[in-house]
């Protein structure tokens, strides 16, 4: 299984209809980006937790952009992030490791807070 039937599979639509991560546009599944939310440029993973729903306009702005990682992928995982970033990123230059802990450690924090 490919990861965009993968996602599919563990995702469902709302009768049809799936939601874009950034702009909250319903889309239809036709025109639904799966993409990843640490680029495969940086050695994304194909999994789950690396995945998420964008139309085909904000794929298209994000390419291959990191600005984004980390509030995306506390959106779409919250409190397992921290262990899937450990698990998954080891492979990952250091450096990206790192700084995306880092920034997760501060957005999980601030979520906790409200
Ligand atoms: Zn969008």
């Amino acid at each position: 299984m490919g990861y965009r039937e993968e996602w599919f599979a563990n995702n469902k639509s709302d009768h049809g209809w799936y939601t874009c991560a950034n702009c909250g546009k319903k889309i239809r599944k036709a025109d639904v980006d799966i993409d990843h939310i640490v680029p495969q440029k940086y050695r994304g993973s194909d999994s789950l937790w690396n995945l998420q729903c964008l139309c085909k306009h904000c794929n298209r702005s994000k390419q291959a952009s990191v600005k984004d990682t980390v509030p995306d992928l506390v959106t779409t995982n919250g409190e397992r992030l921290v262990k899937g970033v450990k698990r998954n990123l080891k492979s990952t230059g250091k450096k990206i490791v790192a700084s995306v802990k880092t920034a997760v450690k501060k957005t999980v924090k601030g979520k906790k807070k409200k």
